[in-house]
């Protein structure tokens, strides 16, 4: 009855289109991690909306839309979105009737955004790729007990007296470890009050509104973001994100308890893409550079944050099948099968080999996962056909099915939806997660 939706590779798996597609039957649509380091692409009639913190349930009537605790909240970049989506006659009321924000969530502040600069441009560690948007260094303040959350912003005596303390640390760091400018206290300080005035009505004890939400039975949906394999546990450490992006993650991260969320859908692509540095086992953008280049093209297979051109690879099984285990995943939804119509082969990777030696689990070290060679398995093409005429899973291409027949065996659970096109209508829904 409560879905889960994670991304099930390294992010930008198609989460955008999925949660819109399933907020239809979901009343309440939750953002429980991360926070505008996603990117989520919704395309709606032709007209096409990226959100980084609003989720994505947001484009239909009636629903509410929760920003819980376990996200880093970036009040500027709210209000832009907010603002955005009101210019586009996109909300179908007052925004502050469809979106709550916790009041304890972290709030994403500039010397934030300025550390997560620094950390990226100026230290001899290694360089993460990170969206330079502030999401770390606000976890580490989450973490280290200093942070700011987004009810403070409501009480100016509170705000000063942690702001100031914050503000002290951080300049030391600046001044004296990175060496750039510091920054003021009374401009941050005056803008978190503003911000927290028109914040304002927005304001609540998320967990609690999800609590009498489920305890009345309606229908809740957990908007992941980024992917299992960026998983600050879980993910390819240390190049990952800073929060959980587990299905676990839901849980702690908008303040329910086990048994909330019923079924759990990774979303996962006909191939994988990987934005930024890290490991990348089948990645195919030296191998069989002009096929990358095609599916990047076709795909456009290029970040909705950044804008930064995402390394393409073919799909990875075992990979795939640790984010099912992972997560506890009961379906999956396959999307951008359309990217590989038209190709004589597809391949598939079914095991690695780490120094000779054959293994089928992902390995905890970045550093093995980077020496991994894949095996693979080559799977027929399939060629163009047209989606109109597609009822069910027996009037697609044999080869497609084949193939996505050839997934659900080797991971173990079903392909619950099919996604040939970024618009809603391209879409075949095989089975209903809210109903099974
Ligand atoms: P997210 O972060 O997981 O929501 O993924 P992104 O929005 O960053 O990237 C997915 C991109 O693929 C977006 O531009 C979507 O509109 C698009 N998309 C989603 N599903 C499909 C599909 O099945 N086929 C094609 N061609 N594009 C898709």
């Amino acid at each position: 009855m409560n879905v889960v939706i994670v991304g099930a590779q390294w992010g930008d798996e198609g989460k955008g289109k999925v949660v819109d597609l399933y907020s239809s039957k979901a009343e309440y649509i939750v953002r429980y991690q991360g926070g505008n380091n996603a990117g989520h692409t919704l395309v709606v009639n032709g007209k096409k909306t990226v959100l980084h913190l609003i989720p994505s349930g947001i484009l239909h009537p009636g629903k509410i839309c929760l920003i819980a605790n376990g996200v880093v909240f970036d009040p500027t970049v709210f209000f832009q979105e907010v603002d955005s989506l009101v210019a586009s006659d996109a909300l179908h009321g007052p925004a502050h009737e469809a979106i709550r924000v916790s009041d304890r969530a972290h709030v994403i502040l500039p010397y934030h955004r300025m550390l997560d600069k620094c950390r990226e441009e100026k230290t001899s560690q290694t360089k993460i790729g990170t969206t330079v948007r502030g999401i770390g260094p606000a976890y580490e303040d989450k973490v280290t007990r200093r942070g700011i959350r987004v009810g403070d912003l409501l009480r100016p005596e509170i705000l000063k007296l942690k702001l100031t303390q914050a503000v002290e640390e951080k300049n030391c760091l600046f001044e004296h470890h990175f060496g750039t400018p510091k920054v003021e206290l009374a401009p941050i300080y005056e803008e978190c009050l503003k911000l927290g005035e028109r914040l304002k009505p927005f304001v609540a004890d998320v967990s609690q509104i999800l609590i009498q939400a489920l305890k009345h039975k309606r229908p809740v949906l957990f908007e992941g973001a980024q992917g299992t394999l960026l998983d600050i546990d879980h993910g390819t450490y240390p190049f990952v994100t800073s929060s959980n992006t587990v299905a676990g993650g839901a849980l702690t991260g908008s303040g329910v308890g086990l048994g909330a969320a019923t079924q759990a859908i990774g979303i996962t692509k006909a191939y994988t893409t990987r934005v930024g540095v890290g490991p990348f086992p089948t990645e195919i953008e030296v191998t069989e550079k002009e096929t990358a280049e095609k599916i990047r093209k076709i795909g456009a297979e290029f970040g909705a944050t950044t804008g930064r051109a995402r390394r393409v690879g073919w799909l990875d099984l075992v990979a795939l099948k640790y984010a099912v285990e992972v997560n506890g995943l009961t379906g999956l939804a396959l999307t951008k099968a359309d990217v590989l119509r038209g190709f004589d082969f597809v391949k598939v990777c079914t095991a690695y080999s780490l120094g000779g030696t054959t293994i089928y689990e992902m390995p905890s070290r970045s550093e093995d996962l980077a020496r991994i060679e894949p095996f693979y398995e080559v799977l027929p093409g399939w060629h163009e056909y047209d989606t109109n005429s597609v009822q069910g899973v027996e009037d697609l291409p044999v080869e497609l099915q084949t193939y996505m027949k050839f997934i659900e065996n080797f991971v173990g659970i079903p392909i619950i939806l099919l996604s040939t096109g970024p618009g809603r209508e391209e879409t075949l829904q095989l089975q209903d997660p809210f109903s099974l």
